[in-house]
């Protein structure tokens, strides 16, 4: 502990201080950015990864699909670009996915089993195998991943990343049962605890007449995932896809693939759009059409087979319970849009299946619904959204049965509310740099071409973009501080640390005002705890 025995000139003591980073805080993972993306610039690349992998054992999966959170408040973007941080996290993925690992040692007799082989339930799996205990996995399809494997394409994320990422997690210990579609009831006997993951997989139906002349788009998705099944989609077909989420984007890109001819009807406008933004424009920019402010009312079939998708025109009204304006159908503006298919895509909800058909307000964390086994709760059925939430959904539960089974209190993670903002950060020592950005694969001819759109960056690339972070609230040892000290009270001790001496402090806060990251704070007291 040091007094600083100039506080009353000055009224303020500096004190050298770990804030938190945007980037860190808005990462549904709880992934530490700001070191990865630190060890990244120098070129500690093995280090980064173990970094992501703490808390995201999908790196390379998130790096391509994760709708990047952390990007959207770096203080970066203040002076030009957010750092392109999920390039990174995927170069890191992609570099590390053949690492050797082994299984984790078993220290408890309690056998846990997850249902549903998302994001969600493989991150519990892993945790919980890493906490000691003996976990399984049940799958419903014949492949592991959840909708990474049967909704998001392969143009997006391509299927043997996700097979090194599953198989990594296999390698730590966790069981994989495939080809078993289970209820709790079935499996409750033999497990200590059950966790359900099981994402949300039904469509939810549109209610019109004649809807059972629409394919359904994840449907859709998960057979031509699964069994490669085309659907008969022919060269040229007009498809109809209704929705404005991610399952109609990919609906509609895979289909411009398989030679249709796309247009998404959305009840809304684009800024109410739930698909994740840059899917939308890299839709958009492939060819696919998007109609706002239009709903199906009815569906008609012509001898000819040829379809008639009846829409009505909407105007936004009040904003609902979700916030987002609500459509409001303007009546008499009916039209027929003649088409060949039509696809839904309106949402989903889960399947009532692993609660042997109970309606269950599935939640995170510990739910009510057995009598015999405790039963936890996670992923898109618990809220969430997107991989990433998953993920850390997978994380959250784990250490809500880890708590349970010892009996001790769930350690939540310490939320240090001190964030940086732009006002912290001093912009004048930082120069303008561009953002190095993902190529996009140009491709003349869709056609069956299901290869992967948004490339990785190179490690040269990678190291570039890593070193445009502006440190956000941990010292980079710029020595600004001690430089321009006018009473040269900051010293570097014998660990190498920057220290103030309070002895000769004046309390002037230039320390203060010269640090470009926000390292140093003022204290309003004498005190400081060393
Ligand atoms: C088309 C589409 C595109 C998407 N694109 C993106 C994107 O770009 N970025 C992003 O971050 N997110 C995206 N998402 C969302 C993301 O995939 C999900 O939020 C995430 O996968 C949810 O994880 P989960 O583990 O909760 O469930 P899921 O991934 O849905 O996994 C649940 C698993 O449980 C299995 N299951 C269900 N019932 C049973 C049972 N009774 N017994 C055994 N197994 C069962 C299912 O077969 C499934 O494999 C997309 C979703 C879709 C549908
Ligand atoms: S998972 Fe998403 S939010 Fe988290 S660090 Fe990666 S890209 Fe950013
Ligand atoms: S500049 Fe770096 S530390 Fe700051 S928010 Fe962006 S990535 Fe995070
Ligand atoms: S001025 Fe530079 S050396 Fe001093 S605390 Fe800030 S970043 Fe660290």
């Amino acid at each position: 502990m040091s007094i600083n025995k100039a506080v009353d000139w000055g009224g303020v003591t500096p004190v050298y201080v770990t804030k938190q980073a945007p980037c860190m805080t808005n990462c549904p993972a709880g992934t530490d950015v700001r070191l990865f993306v630190k060890l990244s610039s120098e070129k500690k690349f093995g280090d980064a990864y173990k970094t992501i992998y703490q808390s995201n054992p999908f790196p390379s999966t998130c790096g391509r699909v994760c709708p990047h959170f952390c990007q959207q408040n770096c203080n970066r973007t203040e002076l030009d670009e957010s750092l392109n941080i999920g390039a990174i996290e995927r170069f890191l993925g992609d570099y590390c996915l053949k690492n050797t690992i082994k299984p984790h040692e078993i220290k408890f007799s309690e056998k846990i089993a997850v249902i549903g082989s998302g994001p969600a339930g493989l991150t519990a799996a892993l945790r919980l195998r890493e906490g000691g205990y003996r976990t399984t996995v049940y799958e419903a399809f014949s492949r592991a991943g959840g909708m990474m494997r049967v909704g998001i394409p392969g143009f997006r994320l391509p299927q043997d990343i996700l097979d090194e990422e599953i198989n990594m997690i296999v390698k730590q210990g966790v069981e994989i049962v495939l080809n078993r579609k289970v209820s709790i009831k079935e499996i409750e006997k033999g497990y200590s605890v059950i966790i359900v993951a099981t994402g949300s997989h039904i469509g939810i139906r549109m209610n019109i007449p004649n809807e059972n002349l629409a394919l359904e788009g994840i449907k859709f998705l998960h057979d031509f995932k699964i069994n490669n099944n085309r659907q008969n989609i022919n060269k040229g077909d007009r498809v109809a896809v209704i929705g404005g989420g991610n399952t109609a984007i990919d609906v509609a890109r895979s289909i411009l693939r398989l030679g249709g001819e796309p247009t998404i009807y959305y009840r809304r406008t684009r800024s109410e759009m739930p698909a994740i933004p840059h899917e939308i424009e890299e839709a958009r920019v492939e060819g696919v059409k998007i109609k706002y402010l239009a709903a199906p009312v009815n569906i008609e079939k012509d001898e000819s087979g040829s379809l008639d998708v009846w829409m009505i025109k909407m105007k936004l009204g009040k904003p609902d319970e979700t916030g987002r304006r609500r459509p409001v159908p303007i009546k008499g503006s009916e039209k027929p849009i003649k088409v060949d298919k039509i696809i839904t895509a309106i949402g989903q909800k889960y399947d009532d299946f692993v609660f042997s058909g109970k309606e269950v307000r599935a939640r995170q964390g510990k739910i009510d619904v057995s009598n015999s086994v405790p039963v936890f709760c996670c992923g898109d059925m618990a809220g969430g959204g997107t991989v990433t939430e998953g993920v850390g959904s997978g994380n959250e539960v784990a250490r809500e049965v880890l708590a349970f089974l010892s009996g001790k209190p769930i350690i939540k993670k310490n939320k240090n509310e001190d964030i940086v903002s732009p006002e912290d950060i001093n912009y004048v020592y930082y120069l303008q740099t561009y953002s190095n950005r993902n190529p996009i694969k140009k491709i003349a001819d869709l056609y069956n071409d299901f290869s992967e759109v948004v490339q990785g960056l190179s490690e040269e690339k990678v190291v570039d973009e890593a070193r445009r972070c502006l440190h956000c609230g941990d010292c980079y040892k710029c020595g600004n501080c001690f430089s321009r000290c006018p009473e040269a009270t900051i010293y570097v001790d014998e660990e190498k640390c920057l220290r103030i001496d309070y002895d000769h402090c004046k309390s002037c806060a230039i320390c203060f005002q010269e640090c470009p990251c926000s390292a140093i704070k003022l204290k309003l007291d004498d005190v400081v705890n060393e």
